[in-house]
């Protein structure tokens, strides 16, 4: 477990050093630096000085409830798809994993397969374990990911920070990346609802310096959803929470069924070989 982590503080591997400290177990570098295994199963690789950060418990609890409602499920089968070629030793890292809903799910693609989650948000990261205790969890921002340089094979980057320099780094040579954006059409009849003059997401330009587009699949599907308290989670972890006035936010509250678009693209990269 956690085997290829590196001290977020001097940037050398843990390897073995796991140790207890005043009965607590710790990570421990060679240099002496030490972290919290946490009983909740993540180690928590955030420099003391960090503070907490990220989605609270609250707010990862609606979101679970959303995500296994099964809307997002055939977003999830064609990622799922995406990975079912990688070899059964493959090493994944799920950069702002969440929940850890993508996560457990790739986690599945195959026996043997070691997928590490990180996340800002230790709520989440508690979530995830109990979603999938398989899974090797750390606290960690993704623009310092604790993983050693081409120490992966794959890398997921679902509607979180996009940290190309990290994601080249952490990847093998020829390694791939997957980024999951939202489409055009994205909650389009979530804004109907929101706004008087709804406009569609802006599109993404897919250029990632260092890596080679090899697909851009599209998924689209209709939804309905009839419970008003998944209506407003769903609300609630879109940017839409934020910019929303009075009046959609009254609308809102009175709807009692919301028929919306999702649409979302998953861009796979390809490390590019640099000779
Ligand atoms: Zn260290």
């Amino acid at each position: 477990m956690n085997e290829i982590c590196i001290c977020p503080v001097c940037r050398r591997k843990f390897g073995k050093q796991v140790r207890l400290v005043r009965e607590a177990k710790r990570y421990i570098c060679p240099q002496g630096h030490s972290f919290d295994i946490s009983a909740k199963g993540y180690v928590n690789l955030l420099s003391p000085a960090a503070g907490a950060h990220g989605d609270n418990r609250d707010m990862v609890l609606a979101r679970s409830r959303l995500l296994d409602s099964g809307i997002y499920a055939p977003f999830r089968d064609a990622l799922v798809e995406l990975l079912s070629d990688l070899p059964a030793d493959a090493t994944v890292w799920d950069s702002g994993c969440g929940e850890g809903y993508y996560t457990s799910a790739a986690a599945k693609c195959a026996d043997g397969i070691t997928v590490y989650g990180s996340d800002l948000s230790t709520a989440a990261l508690t979530a995830a374990h109990k979603r999938c205790p398989s899974l090797s969890l750390v606290a960690a921002s993704s623009y310092a990911l604790p993983a050693g340089d081409a120490t992966c094979d794959a890398l997921l980057c679902l509607f979180a920070p996009e940290a190309a320099d990290e994601f080249l780094r952490i990847l093998k040579p020829g390694g791939r990346l997957i980024l999951g954006i939202p489409g055009k059409r994205h909650l389009f009849g979530l804004k109907e609802l929101l706004y008087d003059t709804p406009y569609e997401n802006a599109p993404h330009d897919p250029t990632l310096y260092g890596f080679t587009l090899i697909e851009n699949r599209e998924v689209k599907y209709d939804i309905r959803i009839t419970d008003p308290a998944l209506i407003r989670s769903l609300f609630e972890m879109t940017p839409y929470a934020y910019r929303t006035g009075a009046v959609g936010k009254q609308r809102l509250q009175t709807v009692e069924a919301l028929n919306t678009e999702l649409h979302f693209h998953l861009l796979h990269y390809r490390k590019t070989q640099i000779d």
